[in-house]
């Protein structure tokens, strides 16, 4: 199992050539498109916002699914922040988050 219970552990995890792989392999997956924003009927692509990949059962609370493509979905950064809330805790600091490797 993928030990990713510090930071350190979760960063070395999002910077595994592992990770890096499956991560394009699910934005291709998704066409690159934010799957939150498609439902509402907004196409995001890569043109226009920055893509990264949503684990769906928090990789903090699952390690077993961190690389299960099941688990996996594209979102936008917007969508993503939203989803974390990570707005409401650092309102100035959004810029830290400009992949989510940075984020844990
Ligand atoms: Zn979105």
């Amino acid at each position: 199992m993928i030990d990713i219970t510090s930071p350190e552990s979760r960063a070395k995890f999002y910077a595994s050539t592992k990770w890096r792989q499956l991560r394009l392999s699910i934005l291709e997956r998704d066409n690159y498109e934010c799957l939150w924003c498609k439902e509402l009927g907004k196409l995001n692509d890569r043109n226009t916002v920055v893509l990264e990949v949503d684990h769906i059962v928090e990789l903090e609370h699952h390690p077993e699914f961190a690389l299960d493509p099941m688990n996996l979905r594209t979102l936008c950064k917007n969508c993503h922040n939203k989803r974390h809330k990570r707005f409401e805790h650092r309102p100035s600091k959004a810029k830290r988050w400009d992949d989510e490797w940075f984020g844990y």
